[in-house]
């Protein structure tokens, strides 16, 4: 059964319909992946690929489709600690915690 919307593993052993033990990491990589931007799947993926260590990204760019010049780059803005992307804080509406209103005694 495919699941919904995730785009499937492009590494040649889920390409198989093999049952190997990292098909499920793969999975997940794809499904977060479809869930973050541009910057945030670069930034990922280049912490995995560090992981794995030799070879890491030719494997992340196998799971994910991703261009492994991608990946490089988004190991440099990683170790330029995303100087280039300062965090926006956005937040939500009534996002956070709620505010205690401090109760004036009316006179
Ligand atoms: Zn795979």
């Amino acid at each position: 059964m495919a699941s919904l919307d995730v785009p499937i593993c492009q590494c040649p052993r889920c390409q198989a319909g093999e049952e190997h033990p990292d098909r499920i990491w793969h999975q997940q990589i794809n499904l977060l992946l479809s869930r973050l931007d541009e910057a945030q799947r670069r930034w990922y993926v280049a912490i995995e690929a560090d992981r794995i260590g030799h070879g890491g990204d030719q494997l992340l760019s196998q799971i994910t489709g991703m261009d492994a010049q991608t990946i490089r780059r988004g190991r440099a803005e990683l170790a330029t600690s995303l100087a280039e992307h300062p965090p926006t804080r956005v937040r939500q509406p009534g996002g956070g915690r709620p505010r205690i209103e401090k109760k004036t005694p009316k006179s």
